[in-house]
């Protein structure tokens, strides 16, 4: 690893480490530990199967079983059937689930005020490397699959001349920017490998 990669993962860690401490003190208010946080904070986003929040959080089936029955006894979530296959189940807040997420989403946080204090362009251009960064430790199978614009289907990556506005939602209709590029997004539709790979590419590109 270069010194500079070395430098940037070192800042990361201590920027994790700070969100993650904030997050601590912020869930301790209701009764949470900072993992059931953020199970709730995402299925707040958009319920999921238990499978898939193992998946997405690297942690075996049964121990997201246990994190989702202690948030299921607390009342911050429920399960429910899904959908999309209704012999399956899938876990879903609860309103008390829902107003503790949204609390916890505007919790004072030191790291989310410094980047809001960053010029824009800046805080573009940091969103960017850091969709490429998790883009590429996907395909490295380093980290599972987010739900993010890069492997999203309603993603059409810089086919707008409006250079502050390149990139096309197909989902809502609409242009927008680096700045606005989502890295967990509730109408996330998994996009085939093929598709998400030119993405990647048209993305790169520019
Ligand atoms: S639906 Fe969400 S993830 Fe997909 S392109 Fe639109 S904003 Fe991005």
């Amino acid at each position: 690893m270069s010194g500079q990669a070395d430098q940037i993962a070192f800042a990361l860690d201590r920027l994790s480490a700070l969100r993650r401490a904030g997050r601590w003190r912020a869930g301790a208010d209701f009764g949470l530990n900072p993992t059931q946080g953020e199970i709730l904070s995402r299925i707040a986003v958009r319920p999921e199967r238990a499978a898939e929040l193992a998946a997405h959080f690297g942690v075996t089936p049964a121990s997201m079983s246990d994190s989702v029955s202690s948030l299921v006894a607390k009342g911050f979530a429920a399960r429910e059937p899904d959908p999309a296959d209704r012999r399956a189940q899938r876990v879903a807040p609860s309103a008390k689930g829902r107003e503790a997420a949204r609390q916890l989403a505007t919790a004072p946080d030191a790291v989310t005020a410094a980047i809001h204090a960053l010029p824009g362009r800046d805080r573009a251009a940091l969103l960017a490397a850091l969709v490429r960064l998790i883009r590429g430790l996907q395909e490295a199978r380093a980290i599972p699959v987010q739900r993010m614009c890069l492997t999203c289907r309603h993603f059409r990556p810089n086919v707008h001349d409006d250079a502050a506005r390149p990139h096309h939602c197909a989902f809502v209709g609409v242009a927008f920017g680096d700045a606005d590029l989502r890295l967990d997004c509730g109408d996330h539709e998994p996009a085939p490998a093929g598709e998400a790979a030119a993405n990647r590419r048209r993305f790169d590109a520019a």
